[in-house]
């Protein structure tokens, strides 16, 4: 048997549909603002900042990009994120990730107001996360990834999950999100010993390691749902950390690159905002 294929692009387009709608309902004169700096010119950054812009303009979401310049000093940003945290009109603050060097990335994620923390990053969420009540947003990538396995009904409670990779972004938010949908959780990184076995237990294999096809059949158990959360740009193009033709025969369900996870983080980006902007202007939760 093959695995079923997990369609992220279309589970995203669906969620940006409801977003719409949700963006309708806190009403058109007060769209959910979300601001955004982008601080420094990596290019990668560049075309995500441009791809969220563009999403969000079609979702009818204020987009206000700050692009402070590359010179900046780590005060210059605090003090930046400190105002949009204090604007009343600004409903939801994203920060670029990675920032030009002499800005260290904690003390701005610090400085964003939990309530209006869009990605989730700043210690109190990751905190609420960590002790099972989660406020209003979670990490966009990890959420994306609980999304996709709710929406093709993959069992979660009562299984056995193991993540590859302890980021603060990927890996450790997702153990936590497992943990509370009631899953038996084992975090690997690269220190862990004979990974392919423990990986061999798992009947939901999350891979976030930023190795192109490093989980081959050899870490699959038959039936598994494997998703790849890696992007790496190879001379093959874009590639997961999943080896598909390797790993489509023998898993149950498997998330493709391009098209599976990637589409729903900036999706559930967009449904971050408009929850943010929600709880603020205490409207019921999306
Ligand atoms: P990271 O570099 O911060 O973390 C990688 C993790 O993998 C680390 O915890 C490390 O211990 C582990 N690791 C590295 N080599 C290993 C090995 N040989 N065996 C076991 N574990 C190993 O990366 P990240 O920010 O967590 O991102 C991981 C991947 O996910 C990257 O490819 C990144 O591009 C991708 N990503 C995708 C999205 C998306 O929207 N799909 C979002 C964020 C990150």
């Amino acid at each position: 048997m093959s695995a079923v294929i997990i369609d992220g692009r279309r589970v995203a387009a669906d969620i940006r549909t409801e977003v719409a709608q949700s963006v309708r309902d806190v009403g058109e004169l007060a769209a959910p603002r979300l601001a955004v700096v982008l601080c420094g010119e990596d290019p990668a950054s560049a075309i995500y900042v441009r791809n969220k812009g563009r999403v969000a303009s079609e979702l009818g979401i204020r987009f206000d990009l700050r692009r402070p310049p590359a010179t900046s000093t780590c005060e210059d940003i605090v003090t930046l994120v400190h105002g949009l945290s204090d604007d009343p009109d600004v409903d939801a603050v994203l920060v670029q990730l990675p920032l030009p060097r002499q800005i260290d990335p904690e003390r701005v994620i610090d400085a964003v107001a939990p309530e209006k923390d869009v990605d989730g990053f700043h210690p109190t969420n990751i905190g609420r996360l960590a002790e099972g009540r989660p406020g209003p947003v979670t990490p966009g990538t990890p959420a994306g990834c609980m999304e996709l396995m709710r929406r093709y009904d993959v069992p979660i409670s009562g299984r056995r999950a193991v993540v590859i990779g302890r980021s603060t972004i990927v890996g450790r938010p997702m153990a936590l999100m497992l943990i509370n949908a009631d899953a038996t959780v084992t975090v690997c990184h690269s220190k862990t010993v004979d990974l392919p076995s423990v990986c061999r237990e798992a009947d939901i294999l999350i891979a976030a390691i930023g190795r192109p096809a490093m989980v081959d059949a050899s870490y699959v158990k038959p039936g598994a749902c494997v998703i790849d959360v890696g992007i790496s740009s190879t001379d093959t193009g874009v590639t997961g950390d999943v080896d598909r033709a390797s790993v489509e025969p023998v898993a149950g369900w498997l998330t493709p690159v391009p098209g599976g996870v990637g589409p729903m983080t900036i999706a559930m980006l967009m449904r971050n905002t408009v929850a943010l902007a929600r709880a603020r202007r205490r409207l019921a939760r999306v």
